[in-house]
């Protein structure tokens, strides 16, 4: 017998049907023998009309009365998937984030979890029921209600699979796996049988949707054994079957595993790059630049500093678009203070991420990544790499012709249909 965490995301919970079909996917695999705690989203659509809701009322609405708005989602979807659940002749039981103490800190709208009390939870799966937990919430020390930020249910899930110390977290979504990139953008995109916890988290990080970042940082430090699949497959096909389909994040790069020198293609039109033009080339002048940014709270991703020539020197990083304006506001200060010649800014930008554990033990992916981009006449604004990822900022308008450029550069594309036989 295991004990399995089955998190459900809004489509798949976003009608009364899916809700019944999430239903018996969990009958199944509790029939099967197993104790299954399953976190769940509100009906999609649903946290974005609330908070709509809100707005209409206070453009910027106050955080605590935020959160007591926009975490009703999921308590109507854990009430109903209980309900479904009985009607299947499966005791079930649902809980908000503050009826099992989901506690977080006090950061509402992006509150982090601290702990979780375990007890009626251990209680639930010991009488033999299923347990529904409301992903998303939590509350804070003075009872106050919390939301983990926007696709925070994955986060719950994971958390909660780590506090219960759950065999497997298995987070059923509308994608039946992790692709070597958005099959949307390339056709020959393939489903990953196994990625590595590293590799998913920079996936993520450069604009992957399938797990939310901080689920997937979650995961990694308790070590919680993850697997993204799909919810929309017959929700009677075999347990077995089911427990090995979909992508598995792995914790040990096994010499089995798929060893792709490129695990996959990760990108965003998130960010905006800004370029301090004409800096004097002296210590302390990126510091300058950067600390009323920092203070700013506003995040710096790929950062280049040109070499520089007769005494000045161009600098230029990247923050997310909708920080953009701001961080201009804050350089033109900036810029008389140091004595740089202008500020520019350019939100028609894509970022774009090959990522693998590979890498490790290879040379020349930079170049390889470089020569492709160049056959095709893309240019690179700006590169960074680390140990198991090479970042390239382009011009927006490429990044689909980049995207499969590469995947097929890097042998991602699904091996063609073997010839027939003649
Ligand atoms: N319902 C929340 C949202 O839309 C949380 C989630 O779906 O994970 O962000
Ligand atoms: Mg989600």
């Amino acid at each position: 017998m295991a004990l399995i965490v089955q998190k459900y995301g809004g489509t798949s919970v976003g009608s009364i049907e899916r809700i019944q079909n999430v239903a018996q996917r969990v009958a199944k695999w509790k029939r099967a023998g197993n104790d299954v705690i399953v976190v769940v989203s509100a009906m999609s659509g649903e946290t974005n009309r609330l908070i709509d809701l809100a707005r209409a009322i206070q453009p910027q609405p106050d955080p605590r009365e935020l959160d007591v708005v926009a975490s009703t989602g999921e308590q109507v979807t854990i009430g109903l998937l209980a309900m479904a659940l009985m009607e299947l002749g499966i005791p079930a039981r649902s809980y908000t984030g503050g009826q099992i103490r989901l506690l977080t800190d006090s950061a509402h709208t992006k509150a982090r979890i601290l702990s979780i009390d375990e007890h009626n939870v251990r209680a639930d799966l010991g009488a033999g029921r299923v347990v529904v937990v409301a992903g998303f919430q939590g509350v804070d020390a003075d009872g106050n209600i919390t939301t983990l930020g926007r696709g925070g249910s994955d986060t719950s899930g994971v958390a909660i699979a780590a506090a219960m110390q759950a065999d497997e977290c298995q987070i059923f979504t509308d994608v039946d796996g992790v692709y070597t990139t958005d099959p949307r953008v390339v056709a020959g995109a393939r489903r990953l049988h196994k990625i590595t916890f590293e590799e998913m988290l920079e996936m993520a990080g450069l604009g992957s949707k399938v797990l939310q970042i901080r689920a997937v940082e979650f995961a990694g430090k308790y070590q919680v054994r993850l697997r993204v699949l799909s919810s929309l497959t017959e929700p009677d096909i075999p347990v077995d079957e089911e427990a090995a389909s979909g992508t598995l994040i792995t914790y040990e790069e096994d010499a089995q595993m798929e060893q792709a020198l490129v695990s996959g293609i990760a990108f965003n039109r998130d960010e905006a790059k800004v370029t301090v033009l004409g800096v004097p080339d002296k210590p302390g002048i990126a510091f300058a630049i950067l600390d009323p940014i920092a203070k700013a709270n506003i995040e710096v991703d790929v950062i280049v500093q040109n070499v520089g020539s007769e005494g000045s020197t161009d600098f230029s990083f990247t923050v997310h678009r909708n920080d953009l304006k701001r961080t201009l506001d804050l350089l033109a200060k900036v810029q008389k203070a140091i004595g740089a010649r202008e500020v520019v800014g350019d939100d028609k930008i894509c970022k774009l991420g090959l990522v693998g554990v590979g890498m490790r033990s290879h040379v020349g992916v930079a170049s390889k990544m470089f020569e492709a981009l160049s056959d095709e006449g893309i240019n690179i604004q700006m590169v960074s790499t680390s140990e198991i990822k090479i970042t390239v900022v382009i011009d927006e308008k490429y990044m689909e012709l980049a995207v499969r450029t590469l995947h097929k550069a890097f042998g991602l594309d699904e091996p063609a249909e073997p010839a027939l036989p003649v």
